[in-house]
């Protein structure tokens, strides 16, 4: 959907930002470019809607060389979001949803539902569109900004550290809500970050910048974190790189048995077999019971790991759908599985 071949980009001043950027970003994907500050992030994602233009080389989106369109034209059919939003101080949630559609000529009334269903598929109150930038939290200010950028429904989204200047929790809590979108939406999306964790939970394919503006590592983040191309890339996926790659592995297929009878700790249940803890058979009857949490199948083999090394049996107790009990896997099972994906994201490297 994206390619760029032998791009290169020298700002007046003599700084290189982009050397030599050869890379595709494949239709209905999401690629995210990573790396320390001033590699070139940003400026390589400003090509592609020609805010920035290349010194030499050629850009395509969608198999069209972006310097024989027209830039304004260009610029409404590419979805673009800055960090806090970049949201016009004076207009209403509404009218700054609804402002590439009315540039693009669709008439007030038609911009303007369009901007209220949009409201609805960001996560956002109706009654919040009569409001001003101002009286939204950062939070949702971001939600407002990913929804303007889709209001034209583009097929590419640009995104600029989107979530940079959001809390912790809300920002995990807007990742969730893009790879839901995604799912439904399929745009292909460019995302830059500093943060690696968003970009191993948002990237089909994660591509790794070093100062200068050389591209590094274009790979997904199995591969990417089983076998980083050097030393560089292996520094800056961070020392917990095994456990990143845990986090993107899942239960499902790993074997489980049934629960212990004998031994010191018993799995006890309610009625409808949902797990209620661990009860140490030592103790006698009236001692309280050992917090469990139970795990499905959809959870990652992180959240397993830490799990089994948290129960007092070393076991994970798995639950269906409906959270009623399917059976026990030991730490040695986990163990065995995280090798497995290991080996699996290498073979696939
Ligand atoms: P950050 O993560 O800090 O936002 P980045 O990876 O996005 O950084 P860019 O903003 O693309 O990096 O900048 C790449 C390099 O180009 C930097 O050295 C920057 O100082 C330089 N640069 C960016 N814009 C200009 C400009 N308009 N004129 C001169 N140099 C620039």
């Amino acid at each position: 959907m994206i390619n760029f071949e032998a791009v290169n980009k020298r700002f007046p001043n003599g700084t290189t930002a982009v050397h030599d950027l050869s890379l595709e970003m494949e239709q209905g994907g999401v690629t995210v470019l990573v790396g320390s500050s001033g590699c070139g992030k940003t400026t390589t994602l400003r090509m592609i809607n020609r805010m920035v233009e290349p010194t030499s080389g050629t850009i395509r989106v969608g198999g069209k060389d972006v310097l024989s369109q027209d830039a304004a034209e260009l610029r409404r059919s590419i979805g673009y979001v800055i960090q806090q939003a970049g949201l016009f101080p004076h207009r209403t949630i509404i009218d700054n949803i609804a402002t590439v559609p009315l540039l693009l000529g669709w008439g007030r009334k038609k911009a303007r539902s369009r901007a209220a269903e949009l409201l609805e598929t960001v996560g956002l109150p109706a009654d919040s569109g009569r409001r001003y930038p101002h009286q939204l939290s950062g939070g949702q200010q971001q939600r407002v900004g990913v929804a303007r950028a889709l209001a034209a429904d583009p097929p590419v989204l640009l995104m600029d550290e989107p979530f940079g200047a959001v809390d912790p929790v809300v920002r995990t809590q807007l990742q969730d809500e893009l790879l839901r979108l995604q799912k439904e939406l399929n745009k292909t999306i460019v995302f830059v970050t500093h943060d690696i964790d968003e970009a191993v939970r948002l990237g089909d394919r994660i591509a790794v910048f070093r100062t200068g503006g050389h591209l590094v590592q274009c790979a997904p983040p199995e591969e990417l974190l089983a076998r980083p191309a050097d030393p560089f890339v292996a520094d800056f996926l961070g020392a917990e790189r095994g456990l990143k790659l845990l986090s993107l592995s899942t239960l499902a297929g790993v074997p489980q048995g049934p629960a212990p009878a004998g031994g010191r700790w018993e799995l006890a249940v309610d009625a409808s077999g949902v797990p209620l803890g661990w009860r140490d058979k030592d103790a006698g009857d009236t001692a309280t019971l050992l917090p469990v949490r139970p795990l499905r199948d959809t959870d990652s083999l992180l959240s397993a790991l830490n799990e089994s090394v948290a129960s007092p049996a070393g076991l994970v107790a798995r639950v269906d759908a409906d959270g009623i009990l399917t059976g026990v896997t030991a730490r040695e099972e986990i163990h065995d599985r995280a090798g497995t994906a290991h080996s699996t994201a290498r073979a696939a490297a």
